[in-house]
């Protein structure tokens, strides 16, 4: 698998120690909030939100959304799918969304406009990555771990083709793998 990546990103300590910044933020964030619901959006987010997670010591509760926007490519399809018989439940909460990373911006504006359509009192986003460049749906995430050049990316919970998400840091895969 490592022999597919052209150059590594960032690296898995650098990702480790930033980490910690993130969730120290998210703790004293939340801190006076009774309940805080996250929501990690799958399967991009899996990695980070386990790692991240261990580091919030606050009485969360996890949920996972399974959404689709890439359809395998490399390239964001426009389109948002829920693909969840059932919605979590947050009518009245705070909920802190998790996700991979915000690129054209639409899964988290989707995803924030549906958790508001259900009733949440408030919506916070999180990414372990922010591309730099124009987005199709306005807004920043609220917390981002790293700002990367827009180009694709896998690792770390991203994947190409359904693979590379067991990666442990964040690559660019070899032109010759994406054929
Ligand atoms: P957005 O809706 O912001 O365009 O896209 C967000 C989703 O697209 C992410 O959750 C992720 O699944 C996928 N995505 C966007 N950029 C990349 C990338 O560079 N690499 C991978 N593997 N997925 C990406
Ligand atoms: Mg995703």
């Amino acid at each position: 698998m490592n022999e597919d990546i052209e150059k590594v990103l960032i690296a898995e300590e650098v990702i480790e120690r930033r980490l910690d910044v993130i969730a120290e933020r998210i703790r004293s964030d939340f801190a006076k909030e009774d309940s805080l619901q996250v929501v990690g959006i799958l399967k991009g987010a899996l990695v980070f939100m386990a790692d991240l997670l261990r580091r919030v010591p606050l009485r969360l509760e996890i949920e996972c959304l399974n959404v689709a926007s890439y359809h395998g490519g490399t390239e964001s399809s426009g389109q948002v799918d829920f693909l969840d018989v059932k919605l979590p439940e947050v009518k009245g909460r705070s909920v802190l969304v998790l996700d991979d990373i915000l690129d054209t911006g639409r899964t988290l504006a989707a995803v924030s406009e549906k958790l508001y359509e259900m009733g949440a009192r408030k919506v916070k986003t999180c990414v372990l990555l922010t591309k730099d460049k124009e987005r199709a749906a306005e807004g920043e995430a609220d917390y981002s771990a790293f700002e990367i050049g827009d180009e694709f990316v896998v690792g770390y919970g991203l994947d190409y083709d359904g693979k590379y998400r067991n990666l442990p840091y964040v690559g660019v895969l070899k032109e010759s793998v994406i054929g």
